[in-house]
């Protein structure tokens, strides 16, 4: 059996009065043990985060590959370790199109987390274009093989992975849960390619893009589909709860 997995990701959202604030609520009301919580925060609330939270992983949002040095404004693996965090989202399509991650840097990464015994949440996901041009599976497929190059089996298994179609983030369009599960499906198969089945079947597969309390329940429900990396509704309370009490 699969972990399931959901995730908020607050991007550059949250101060640490906000962050607690919300925690003090949502600790309260998470009901489900069968679901590992979680919510990706910017670095200055990471710490009040980890304090606050009760049921709720906290989650980075990025990290420097290096272990330390000249990097003006990067935060190193070794830094978010200290104060608890266990878990960095990679990859994010907003770094890759705004921040100039790449494959490279993400299997970099990916790389170092996994020597750090820390958990990443790699991020793949294709544009409106690219989905338009029929391929989908071909890109998604690339960019995981490339992410996954150099990594062990047992430490594959560690890894989580958030298929997040571009053209779905933040725009209200979902993709249906049917061409999410399609694509989810062939990661898996690509990931059975990679290592082999039975370690595919053990690697938790999210979907993220324009998820919400009322669209959940249908995309869980997804064979491939075992968790969500939420942005929006993430960050309204009520929301965050309904999406990790959904079932
Ligand atoms: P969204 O963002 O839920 O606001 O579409 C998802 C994400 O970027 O992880």
């Amino acid at each position: 059996m699969r972990k399931k997995i959901i995730f908020g990701n607050w991007k550059m959202n949250g101060t640490n009065a906000e962050v607690k604030a919300f925690l003090e609520l949502v600790n309260k009301n998470i009901e489900k043990s069968d679901v590992i919580a979680g919510l990706g925060l910017p670095f200055t609330a990471l710490q009040t985060g980890i304090d606050c939270a009760k049921n709720v992983k906290i989650a980075a949002e990025n990290v420097h590959f290096d272990k330390n040095g000249a990097y003006t404004g990067e935060i190193s693996i070794q830094m978010l370790k200290e104060i608890g965090v266990e878990y960095v989202i990679i990859g994010h399509s907003e770094r890759r199109e705004m921040f100039n991650e790449t494959d490279v840097t993400v299997n970099l990464k990916a790389k170092a987390l996994l020597e750090n015994k820390m958990i990443p949440i790699i991020c793949c996901g294709e544009t409106l274009q690219t989905k338009e041009a029929g391929q989908t599976i071909a890109f998604v497929n690339n960019q995981i093989n490339k992410a996954y190059e150099n990594i062990s089996k047992v430490d594959a298994l560690k890894t989580i992975i958030a298929y997040e179609p571009i053209w779905a983030i933040g725009t209200g369009k979902t993709a249906t849960a049917q061409d999410a599960q399609d694509v989810c499906l062939a990661i898996r198969q690509n990931l059975a390619k990679i290592y082999d089945q039975t370690t595919a079947d053990q690697i938790t597969i999210q979907y993220g893009g324009s998820v919400k309390p009322g669209n959940i329940k249908e995309l869980m429900e997804q064979p491939d589909i075992d968790g969500a990396l939420v942005g929006g509704a993430s960050l309204i309370a009520d929301d965050y709860v309904a999406l990790i009490n959904y079932s």
